[in-house]
């Protein structure tokens, strides 16, 4: 058996390791040390061999690579077999991943293939007793719910921006190593790839995120977001009502059937606040609110609320982040 105690499943996006795949990384060095083992990781793609000394430099001891050009795009059915051949024959105890689009498809799987049971989006992971605790939200949020496994391997994804970023420490010393999985198929081809965001900030990713609602009324009136988003280098959000109406794309959309984010500022303007809405947001560090309906139930989460209408209120707030920001 080897002496990997935790193992994380490297997200990358070209030769990057992704920001939340670093908090990953952070905190699996962090449960490896308290397990007195080793910190392994598995990336998966073209260029491995960067991501892979990225991961040792975030604290992984060993990283297992699978080189392969065909798998640069996420197959999820590839991915998961793979991820489950690795866990299976280096038995670690811990299985981490991140809990975005990609992670959660793929480790919820390989939870699945091993008949493991999975801690998902959790905000605080621990060594209890030689075991993993993870605290993770329940019923949309209004519960923390710290779970305790019995299993020999533990299983759980991350919800990005709670944790902590590694901080690269490029004299580390690991090793690289390529992993020969027995089985690499897929299902899946993927025909065409065309980057829709052009450069957009990720919402996933960003620290400031400004969503809209229908209180913007009309499609158009979403330049008013923008141009806040723009003031202050944030990412544009939205909730389903203004996605369901075609405003805008879904992949802005917060909340339970869209994106949880997790950002250091959220502002939500024209946004009532509805349940659904605030599984998705309401962990955010500072939430500014904007509504012209003081019992809009959004101003029970916001950190300030501002009552009043949005369309003389953005503007304002627009132009001030501008003139600061440019001084
Ligand atoms: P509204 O509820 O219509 O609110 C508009 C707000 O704008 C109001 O509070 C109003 O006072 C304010 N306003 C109007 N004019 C102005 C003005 N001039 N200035 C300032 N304020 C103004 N919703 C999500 O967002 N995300 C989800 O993922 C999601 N998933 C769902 C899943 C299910 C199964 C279901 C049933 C619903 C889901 N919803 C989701 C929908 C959710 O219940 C709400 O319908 C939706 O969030 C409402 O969007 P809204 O706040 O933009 O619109």
């Amino acid at each position: 058996m080897s002496d990997i105690k935790v193992v994380v499943f490297g997200q990358k996006r070209g030769s990057e390791l992704l920001g939340a795949t670093r908090e990953a990384f952070n905190i699996g060095r962090q449960l490896a040390d308290k397990l007195g083992g080793q910190l392994g990781a598995l990336v998966i793609g073209s260029n491995t061999a960067d991501a892979g000394k990225q991961a040792i430099a975030a604290g992984a001891d060993v990283c297992f690579t699978v080189e392969d050009e065909s798998l640069e795009q996420f197959k999820d059915d590839a991915y998961a077999t793979i991820f489950a051949e690795l866990i299976k024959s280096k038995s670690p105890q811990v299985v981490l991943g991140v809990a975005n689009f990609y992670g959660k498809a793929l480790v919820g799987r390989v939870a699945g293939i091993l008949g493991y049971s999975l801690a998902s989006d959790c905000i605080g992971l621990d060594i209890v007793d030689g075991n993993l605790a993870a605290t993770r939200p329940a019923y949309g949020g209004k519960v923390h719910q710290t779970v305790k496994f019995k299993s020999d391997i533990q299983i759980a994804t991350i919800r990005p921006k709670i944790f902590a970023e590694a901080t690269p420490d490029d004299s580390r010393q690991g090793t690289v190593e390529a992993f020969s999985p027995a089985s690499r198929e897929s299902k899946l081809q993927v025909e065409t790839g065309k980057v829709e965001t052009s450069g957009e900030i990720s919402l996933a990713e960003a620290d400031i995120v400004v969503a809209g609602g229908r209180g913007l009324k009309e499609p158009e009136n979403f330049k008013h977001i923008r141009d806040l988003a723009d003031a202050v280098g944030g990412a544009v959000g939205a909730s389903r009502a203004v996605v369901d109406a075609g405003w805008i794309p879904y992949k802005h959309q917060v909340g339970q059937t869209g994106r949880t984010v997790n950002p250091k500022l959220y502002f939500a303007i024209g946004i009532s606040g509805a349940i659904q809405h605030l599984v998705g947001m309401q962990s955010s560090g500072t939430i500014v609110a904007v509504n012209r309906d003081a019992d809009a139930p959004i101003f029970n989460v916001a950190t300030y609320g501002i009552v009043g209408d949005l369309f003389e209120i953005v503007p304002a707030l627009t132009e001030k982040f501008r003139s600061e920001l440019r001084n």
